[in-house]
């Protein structure tokens, strides 16, 4: 059966794309392979407004983020974790294994952190080495407003590093990472990109590259000098995910051809479709309305609807969406869409949603809210 995954990561795969992670192996010590890694490396560098170097590391996100982690920092360093969720946890949680002196700031998950709180975290206290942020937290469907956050970081004692997750909005959301003063920034293959999973994505800046002579982190398979200095002769220092490579070519071109704000409208439309789906199924939003998510939209589940029957009802219909993670599970439902999406795909995801839905008893009116779904994500207020 057609499967309709609408989870927030891996996404679908344009057919393009699997056609060129089936395609023959290649050495990846010789030209042809230099020859992906620079057009997937400047396409990626074009797309997220850059002028530093794109690495292309073989690891899921997580290897990203403890690569951005070890390369820029030393045990001891005090690190400041601007936490909305999961991943900010997560994000935390690595740079603490690794020795640093983690203060966390902690928001409540469902909201987005708030640049004044992160303001007066910043004051007052001992200068930090670094801050790390989530750009689009994936377990609550909170977009950050990332601008004005770093805009804070950099006015305050020490000007610490700005290190950010951007893993499920980098390609599918507005970035600007030299314009907005981000040293370093980290994303993966199988979200916006339209590639399976395994290869992490780092944007290395300036300051963040200078910060690696000091940083004194054990590292080796994730070392961004290694990579660095195969990057320069069109490799890789470690056997990559070359089938991945040859999607993740192919999804860049697709970005590109699409063009950054159409790809960025696109997703906000498909956002406002989803937001309005899920409220005309009666569900509530998770996100304030100010900070959704244009990739994933997180919806509280209702007292008297249990997750796992429900779940494991629109599995059986074809419909593949995410629940809650973390003290989220059983609280909440996730609906991704990011990647290759478009109104007809979340339209027919909130139909089945809505009998599911009314299969078990509830008053909704599927047809409906698949309408008002493919309304909002087509009117040229929600694309805007
Ligand atoms: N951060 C964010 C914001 C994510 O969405 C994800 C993946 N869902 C990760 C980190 C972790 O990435 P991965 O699962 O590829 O290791």
């Amino acid at each position: 059966m057609h499967q309709n995954l609408r989870i927030p990561g891996p996404t679908p795969i344009p057919d393009d794309v699997r056609r060129a992670q089936s395609e023959p192996m290649i050495d990846h010590r010789g030209i042809e392979f230099g020859e992906v890694l620079a057009e997937i490396s400047s396409g990626i560098g074009e797309l997220v407004a850059t002028r530093y170097e794109v690495l292309l590391l073989t690891a899921s996100g997580t290897g990203a983020m403890e690569a951005a982690v070890v390369n820029t920092l030393s045990p001891g360093d005090r690190v400041l974790a601007v936490s909305i969720g999961s991943f900010g946890d997560r994000f935390a949680d690595i740079a603490e294994r690794y020795g640093a002196a983690v203060q966390r700031m902690p928001v409540e998950w469902g909201q987005n952190a708030d640049p004044e709180d992160l303001r007066r975290a910043l004051a007052g206290a001992e200068p930090y080495r670094a801050v790390l942020l989530t750009h689009n937290e994936t377990s609550t469907g909170v977009a950050n407003p990332l601008r004005e956050l770093v805009g804070v970081v950099h006015e305050a004692p020490g000007d610490p590093l700005v290190i950010v997750d951007g893993i499920s909005g980098l390609g599918a959301m507005p970035f600007e990472t030299d314009a907005w003063g981000i040293d370093l920034v980290v994303s993966a293959s199988q979200k916006a990109w339209m590639a399976s999973p395994g290869i992490g994505i780092a944007v290395v800046g300036e300051r963040a590259r200078a910060a690696e002579a000091e940083a004194r982190m054990p590292r080796y398979y994730f070392d961004f000098a290694e990579a660095r200095r195969w990057a320069a002769k069109g490799q890789t220092p470690w056997t990559p995910a070359v089938a991945v490579l040859f999607g993740l070519r192919v999804g860049v071109r697709r970005l590109m051809a699409e063009g950054r704000e159409a790809t960025w409208a696109r997703h906000a439309a498909v956002a406002a479709g989803a937001q309005a789906g899920l409220e005309a199924l009666g569900l509530r939003l998770v996100a304030p309305e100010a900070h959704r998510s244009a990739t994933v939209t997180a919806a509280w589940l209702p007292d008297d609807l249990e997750w796992s029957p429900f779940n494991a009802e629109m599995r059986r219909r074809g419909l593949v969406i995410a629940g809650g993670q973390g003290r989220m599970v059983g609280k909440i439902l996730r609906f991704g869409h990011m990647g290759m999406v478009g109104a007809d795909d979340l339209a027919s995801a909130v139909r089945v949603m809505g009998e599911v839905m009314r299969d078990a008893g509830r008053e909704v009116d599927p047809a409906a809210a698949a309408d008002t779904t493919l309304r909002a994500a087509t009117s040229p207020a929600a694309a805007r």
